[in-house]
């Protein structure tokens, strides 16, 4: 029986999280909605020095913020017991070692074997060792780190993404899974709650493919089997420096962008797409990204965020935002001037809050610019009576053409600066019916309205 999809986003509460991470979910996120499976949410707090609940519980928030709800919850720092048991399981088998070597003796062996031009590889002494010399060394007062014992042979998967993917086991050290403290390193915890949860794919970044090597060889001495890899390459900064910098983490931290006013469903669309052919493709749902979602269409090369980007991502989904979804949002900034002004305005923004600028314009008061007082006496006396619709602005500008002569910009910048004080903006065929003929007269006389 094939076991249902199931993913996991394992972030480790030590930090806020940044587009990087928010990208790692998004892809777990996505690929559990494409094949209707089941996504994990999973707290890596084992480590009880550097996690905090304040970081879990922001975590969770910005998860909350992008959309990306999980199915299936757990924490580390709650299944102790379980790695223990694992660890039992491989000392018994002989797999888990312990050993002695302080961090400053290890460095001095890792500098005489690269000296000697030797990879800096572990040289498991420790396995020498005799019970007395154990023994010694524990009446010392020395407390053993344990090394997990790897096979010296390739470890060979086919990546979803990387294709097929060889780790020589010989080349590494002997990973250490336990701490002299006895506390859990990453790799340990991870691999228990991989099999004890069932996870099918472990999609991940590319920084990890090493681990899977080491990790595929522990699955199996646990007497599992190891899920489908799907490594993808890293999302660096805008300059490509590598997003784990501290100062890259917090410009582009979730926090940093939201508060920024960037749209939840823009940076999902970006961090989904880049890196594929179309980057750009706006959507308005997970459900669309969903849909489109392919690991495989994710090139090789690591690839940059850009903040430009999030820009032009954010004006490209508020484009195509309905009415209906932005009158809400429209009535808390106190600028909802109905649907005809959200598809006019929408266009131009940048920021969603960005409307609000556009409606002041709308409904004054704005001082105009009038830089030829009798080009604009020309106008207002060409200015059509009410109503006015999506026809009064050819009407009105053919009328001023006529009386004037004007063509092209020079007929037209000098009315959207007397009815806007802007060079730029919305078309002024969807504006001029909103601005209205009382506030265009006064602008026309270079009055404030
Ligand atoms: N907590 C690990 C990390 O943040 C998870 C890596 C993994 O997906 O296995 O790097």
């Amino acid at each position: 029986m094939t076991r249902p999809v199931t993913v996991r986003f394992a972030p480790s509460p030590t930090g806020h999280l940044h587009v990087g991470n928010a990208r790692a979910a998004l892809f777990n996120f996505l690929f559990a909605r494409k094949n209707g499976g089941k996504f994990m949410l999973r707290m890596d707090d084992p480590d009880d020095e550097r996690s905090t609940a304040e970081f879990a519980a922001a975590i969770e928030e910005d998860l909350d913020w992008l959309g990306l709800k999980h199915d299936i919850f757990a924490r580390q720092s709650e299944r102790l017991e379980a790695y223990e048991a694992a660890a039992e399981k491989l000392k018994a088998a002989g797999r888990l070692y312990p050993a002695y070597e302080s961090a400053a003796e290890l460095d001095r062996r890792r500098k005489r074997q690269l000296a000697r031009g030797l990879p800096p590889v572990y040289d498991r002494a420790a396995l020498k060792l005799t019970d007395e010399e154990r023994a010694a060394l524990e009446a010392e007062g020395r407390r053993p780190h344990w090394r997990f014992k790897l096979d010296h042979e390739q470890v060979a998967f086919d990546d979803i993404i990387q294709g097929h993917v060889a780790v020589d086991g010989a080349s590494l050290s002997d990973p250490v899974l336990i701490r002299e403290d006895g506390r859990f390193l990453y790799t340990l915890p991870s691999i228990v709650d991989d099999i004890d949860f069932g996870i099918t794919h472990v999609i991940r970044g590319s920084d990890h493919i090493t681990n899977t090597g080491v990790q595929i060889q522990i699955i199996r001495a646990l007497g599992a089997e190891p899920p489908v890899f799907g490594h993808y390459s890293l999302l660096n900064g805008p300059e490509g420096k590598p997003l784990s910098k501290r100062h890259e983490a917090e410009r582009f931290s979730l926090r940093a962008l939201r508060a920024a006013g960037y749209e939840a469903i823009a940076l999902n669309a970006l961090l989904a797409r880049l890196g594929t052919p179309d980057p750009m493709e706006p959507c308005l749902t997970l459900d669309e990204l969903a849909e489109g979602f392919d690991l495989s269409r994710l090139g090789r090369s690591d690839i940059r965020f850009d903040p430009a980007d999030l820009a032009r991502a954010n004006t490209a989904c508020l484009h195509l935002m309905p009415y209906a979804a932005a009158a809400p949002r429209l009535q808390a900034l106190g600028c909802d001037l109905g649907e005809d002004f959200w598809d006019t305005v929408k266009p131009n923004l940048v920021l969603f809050s960005d409307a609000a600028e556009w409606a002041r314009i709308v409904q004054g008061p704005l001082d105009p610019i009038i830089e030829e007082k009798d080009f604009a006496a020309a106008a207002l006396a060409a200015l059509p009576p009410e109503p006015w619709g999506a026809e009064t602005w050819g009407a009105w500008t053919d009328a001023v053409k006529e009386a004037t002569g004007r063509k092209g910009k020079a007929l037209f910048m000098p009315l959207r600066l007397a009815l806007t004080g802007l060079t730029h903006g919305p078309e002024l065929k969807n504006l001029l019916p909103l601005i209205g003929r009382a506030r265009a007269e006064a602008r026309l006389k270079g009055l404030t309205a």
